[in-house]
């Protein structure tokens, strides 16, 4: 008998048909003798929907009571959920956050989960009936309902499995998996069986929203069994899942491409101590997420630095360099918001050497020029102009195959 949290997203939610549908996946789960956790988002365009109703009354929403609002998105499924399945026939109950005792911070709007006291939910378990939680939505020390920011409730799913040690983790949602690459860009794109964690934390940072984020920093630390499965079809989808040799093997298991960050470029800068954060303190303290940042030796005493921002906050980081690049006499400030980022990404690339070279000589072959490259253990990245992005990508899928599934061990 194993003990299953399933989380279901608000497309699978979206209608009474729907809900009837999923539910029926986990009535047989149920009937199978498994303990049966599912957690649920809102119905889908719900939280927008509330979002848009806070702002016809208030420009700029008080967060606790914005908080409040929104989490009774969540509030709705998981009842209508425990109802449907009463009237099946098979027990079931619904827990809100703060029944559930999902205790988080008190960062309204963004919440972290601190601790979940899993007391009620295994009392509940205990009897048999299939337990309903809210997610998205949290309560804090002193009882104030908050919720964890979009796409929260994938964190909420996460954190419930590994605080209850469930034997599996399965996100149902309207994609039947990750992908080498996002299928739009190239047809080719193969639904991976298995992805390791961090490769699906670098895939997810580069914009493979399959997942929210967090939650799959979460299943790492945890070691959660993660799957990820459409609702729509039977297929088992992606388990993410620790890193093994037959991973290692592997080089590059995906492609990313990320349109979101511009760059911006300071010119002879004077090298020496204390420039960098003089520079770059108050984007920190702006709260702007700076990624990529590559500086030059220094030559006659100057030197040139280039980094990337999200696009949406260029326009913030000029600003706030500006003055400081006149201080420091740095000779200008540029920017560039047509660019794009490409990521290969393998946890393999530990131990295959020349990945780099097969890359940059696959992009030279098109003509496509190199503005920036950064690299951590399993992922290299290169900036070029914006319009090449899809080409890019499609040319580095064929140069390293990821069409083909690997035979893996048996090809060394
Ligand atoms: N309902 C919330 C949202 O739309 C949480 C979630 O769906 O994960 O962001
Ligand atoms: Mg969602």
């Amino acid at each position: 008998m194993a003990l299953i949290v399933q989380k279901y997203g608000g497309t699978s939610l979206a209608n009474p048909d729907r809900i009837a549908n999923v539910a029926n996946r986990v009535v047989k789960g149920w009937q199978d003798g498994n303990r049966m956790v599912v957690v649920l988002s809102a119905m889908s365009g719900e939280t927008d929907r509330l979002i848009a109703l806070a702002k016809e009354l208030a420009e700029d929403p008080d967060p606790r009571e914005l908080d409040v609002l929104l989490a009774t998105g969540e509030q709705v499924t998981v009842s209508l959920f425990s109802m449907f399945l009463r009237a099946q026939g098979v027990p079931a109950t619904s827990l809100l956050s703060h029944q559930a005792r999902i205790y988080t911070d008190g960062a309204y709007g963004r919440a972290r989960i601190i601790g979940i006291d899993t007391a009620r939910i295994l009392e509940e378990l205990k009897k048999g009936r299939v337990v309903t939680v809210a997610g998205f939505q949290g309560v804090d020390e002193v009882g104030n309902i908050t919720t964890l920011g979009r796409g929260g409730s994938d964190t909420t799913a996460v954190a419930v499995a590994a605080v209850l040690k469930a034997d599996l983790c399965e996100i149902y949602t309207d994609v039947d998996g990750v992908y080498t690459t996002d299928p739009r860009i190239y047809p080719k794109a193969r639904k991976l069986q298995r992805i390791a964690y961090d490769e699906m934390l670098e895939m997810a940072s580069l914009g493979a929203k399959v997942l929210e984020i967090r939650s799959v920093g979460f299943a790492k630390r945890y070691q959660v069994p993660l799957r990820v499965r459409s609702t729509f079809s039977n297929d088992p989808g992606t388990l993410m899942t620790v890193e093994d040799e037959e991973m290692e093997d592997i080089p590059v298991s995906g492609v990313a491409l990320s349109k979101n960050d511009a760059r911006i470029t300071v010119t002879r800068v004077p090298d020496r101590p204390g420039i960098a954060v003089r520079l770059f303190k108050p984007v920190a303290q702006a709260n702007i997420v700076v990624d990529m940042i590559i500086q030059n030796t220094g030559i006659d005493g100057y030197t040139d630095l280039t980094f990337t921002v999200p696009k949406g906050d260029l326009k913030k980081t000029l600003e706030l360099m500006g003055p400081v690049a006149r201080e420091i006499e740095a000779q200008q400030v540029s920017s560039d918001k047509n660019i794009a980022k490409v990521s290969i990404v393998g946890v393999g690339m530990k131990n295959n050497a020349g990945i780099a070279a097969r890359m940059f000589e696959a992009l030279a072959r098109e003509n496509i020029n190199i503005m920036m490259i950064s690299t951590s253990e399993i992922k290299i990245s290169v900036v070029i102009e914006d319009k090449y992005g899809e080409l890019a990508v499609r040319v580095l899928h064929d140069t390293f195959d990821l069409e083909t599934p690997k035979p893996r061990r048996s090809s060394r």
